[in-house]
């Protein structure tokens, strides 16, 4: 093979060190681009409170979502602050005040939809492309927040179902999807902290085919005799049972509580 030079031992060992190294630096570029861009989650202390920041997005495009997101302010969320605080309490975190909520400017853009039929595939690109466009569309000018959750807000004329709320560990993305009407805000919110909690970690707890509270974790008061009507719901189990077969939604975060089993995967306990 005429004009072809072949390298000698000495200068391919050199090669294959400077591919290494490049492999090397790309990697860490990588790792630190993904930790800056997206959002890496720290481990938890519960010594400062987490900046928790809302996002409304008008997801159906009515006029009467829009005016309900205009009139929106910081408070209209502080039951998530106050829910938080109650039930740290109880498991005497050192932080008075677990979480801060404050609440954003409208995005204008849709987040990327999950296909309910998505496989796990599917999910885990899903979930990139929502780290993404989380990142993207995140114009909150106080630092990064360590949650962001993107509430998407329907009409309530609106007769179709929202889709799935669910929240992210990686990047500690919650995407809540509520009503907009200030007598559902509660309801919203209630859904917005069980998202935040999966951000946090926490798992569900409650039977995925029939929706019903796993027992124990999935009770607010497991021991209480006799074991049902129960009188609030645990969060991460979404609903309180009240007879056999039977659960309902709870109205609000007054009416919620964090079991032992989700304390223990948010590292309260
Ligand atoms: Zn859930």
């Amino acid at each position: 093979m005429a004009g072809l030079r072949v390298a000698g031992p000495g200068e391919r060992a050199g090669e294959e060190m400077h591919k290494v190294r490049w492999l090397l630096i790309g990697l860490i570029l990588l790792v630190s681009l993904s930790n800056l861009w997206l959002s890496a989650s720290p481990q938890l202390d519960w010594r400062t409170p987490l900046r928790v920041v809302i996002y409304p997005i008008n997801a159906d495009r009515q006029w009467d979502t829009g005016q309900y997101i205009a009139a929106l302010d910081d408070e209209h969320f502080e039951d998530i602050e106050h829910f938080l605080a109650r039930q740290g309490e109880r498991y005497r975190l050192p932080v008075t005040r677990p979480v801060r909520v404050r609440l954003a400017g409208e995005v204008q853009d849709q987040p990327p939809e999950l296909m309910l039929d998505a496989n796990r595939l599917e999910a885990a690109l899903w979930g990139l492309r929502m780290r993404v466009w989380a990142w993207r569309h995140d114009d909150w000018p106080e630092g990064t927040p360590d949650i962001r959750i993107f509430m998407r807000f329907h009409s309530h004329h609106n007769d179709q179902l929202p889709p799935h709320s669910m929240g992210l560990r990686d990047g500690r993305i919650g995407l809540v999807n509520g009503i907009a009407s200030i007598d559902y805000q509660p309801r919203n919110n209630f859904i917005a902290a069980h998202e935040l909690l999966h951000t946090l970690g926490a798992s569900d707890k409650y039977d995925l085919s029939t929706n019903l509270p796993a027992f124990p974790q999935g009770y607010a008061e497991p021991a209480r005799q006799p074991r049902l009507p129960q009188q609030r719901a645990e969060i991460m189990a979404g609903r309180i049972p009240v007879t056999e077969g039977i659960a309902l939604m709870p109205r609000s975060l007054d009416e919620a509580v964090i079991g032992p089993q989700t304390a223990r995967e948010i590292a309260w306990q």
